[in-house]
């Protein structure tokens, strides 16, 4: 036993009872005085209206998209029922990890991998599943990059008896067989990406032969396969206000958590993808930072080889690679920029939620990037002392958490830090093997680089 726990209050991990789990999702939008820009169609480039979205998303989530003002959503039975087969789940206290980093700073970790799909998306993926099951639809598509989204939907359409075809990125496809292999387990179907089974990936394959595909690109087939098949929508894990809405258990559950033994983190720190475990982590203390009631320092934490929000342009852009989704106005890279295939660790969109962008851009939070090497030592480095094996994703938001809790032991400062732990890493495996043979580079891209990707945003006036 460390000498912190001996004489502590807060015990290892912080459970809720079931009556203490949210029966409604917080819509940070609500309180936001600048909400985030309206999604654009990109022929008229007018904001978007539900009637024009509702044939590629369910009809509750275009609802859900669109709604800046409910404060509270309920979340219906069926989806809590569902809830606590995995939730709550646990808040850290990083006991091991502080002692072993000699920091008077006090680490907590909300723990997402919990569950078969191992990641927080599970959280997103049910709800979607009920949504589009409750319209009456045979089956949705989407699109996976590493494989945690596919495999969380997969998860859910089996619950709800939908059909599922996934467009999985060819280089996940190839390096993470076994993923592919828990989505057909499933009962998903999986294609790599790009496809020659859609106009758009045929494109693609036919201006660049051989792509290890992207994200913004697997999105495009995904789309045309649902617009194009009766009873069918599509469905997204990631950047959509949904999304972060659906996320906000996880930082709802994490204030009940800390409220309960009157914890105040002064810090809050999350890797940022497309931003939904970030953005449904901050929201509730993000509320209350836009309500002036309380103030955090609220960290994203991006790969410096996919630097959206710390190098990117806050501009209009499309969410996808063949151009036919909407307009968005978030950080992004440019919707043609793929990362570089030594970039092992997700977190490989050229965009941001919108929410976030807004936020990040009205000073509420702020951006760091960070190397893949030194991601995945700080991923073994925690994995040694706190026993779980963490996605590479997740690692990042380590990797900031640690370099916080040693600036603490240089100042003798007693922050409170709260990290997201968003899943494991075992089908990861390639990625640390590449790391522990020692092969494992760091890609910076060039301004040149970027400023391709930038020219190719479109012009919105
Ligand atoms: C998908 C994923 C992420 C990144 O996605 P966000 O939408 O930014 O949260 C992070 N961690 C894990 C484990 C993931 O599966």
């Amino acid at each position: 036993m460390t000498e912190k726990m001996k004489n502590k209050e807060i015990p290892y991990k912080i459970y809720l009872s079931e009556d203490e789990l949210p029966a409604q999702y917080y819509n940070v939008r609500a309180d936001m005085k600048t909400k985030p820009a309206p999604l654009l169609n990109p022929e008229t480039l007018r904001p978007l209206k539900a009637e024009e979205l509702e044939p590629i998303f369910c009809r509750e989530l275009v609802r859900q998209e669109l709604d800046n003002d409910t404060k509270f959503i309920d979340i219906p039975q069926k989806i809590q029922d569902f809830y606590r087969m995995y939730r709550p789940s646990p808040l850290v206290r990083a006991y091991c990890l502080e002692e072993k980093l000699e920091t008077p700073a006090k680490i907590y970790y909300k723990f997402e991998g919990n569950n078969t799909s191992g990641s927080h998306k599970l959280n997103s993926a049910i709800a979607q599943a009920y949504y589009a099951k409750k319209q009456g639809l045979k089956g949705v598509t989407t699109e996976t990059g590493a494989g945690q989204w596919g495999t969380a939907l997969s998860m859910a359409c089996a619950y709800f008896g939908l059909d599922l075809k996934v467009f999985m990125v060819r280089v996940s496809y190839e390096q993470k067989p076994f993923r592919r292999e828990v989505m057909r387990t499933y009962g998903a179907s999986v294609t790599p990406s790009p496809s020659e089974e859609t106009a758009v990936g045929r494109k693609i394959l036919a201006e660049h032969p051989g792509t290890g595909g992207s994200l913004g690109c697997a999105i495009s087939e995904a789309v045309e396969v649902a617009t194009q098949s009766e009873g069918y929508r599509y469905v997204l894990g990631s950047v959509l206000n949904q999304v972060l809405l659906h996320q906000t258990v996880i930082g709802l559950e994490t204030k009940t958590a800390l409220d309960k033994y009157g914890i105040k983190p002064d810090m809050i720190i999350g890797c940022a993808g497309g931003g939904s475990n970030l953005g449904g982590l901050i929201s509730p203390f993000a509320g209350e930072k836009l309500r002036g009631e309380a103030d955090y320092d609220i960290v994203a934490v991006e790969p410096e080889s996919c630097p959206s929000f710390t190098r990117g342009r806050f501009a209009y852009d499309f969410c996808d690679t063949g151009m036919i989704c909407p307009l968005a106005k978030m950080y992004t890279l440019g919707s043609g920029f793929i990362p570089s295939p030594d970039h092992a660790g997700g977190l490989r969109f050229h965009g941001m939620s919108t929410i976030l962008s807004q936020l990040y851009h009205d000073g509420l939070m702020r951006a760091v990037s960070v190397g893949q090497t030194e991601v995945f030592a700080a991923a073994e480095e925690f994995a040694r002392v706190e026993g779980i094996l963490p996605a590479p994703e997740s690692a990042h938001a380590i990797k900031v958490a640690i370099d916080e809790a040693k600036k603490c032991k240089e100042t003798g400062e007693e922050k409170t830090i709260v990290f997201g732990l968003t899943g494991t890493g075992y089908f990861d495996m390639t990625a640390y093997q590449k790391f522990n043979d020692g092969a494992m580079t760091d890609h910076v891209p060039t301004d040149d680089e970027l400023l391709a990707g930038f020219s190719k945003l479109p012009v919105v006036e």
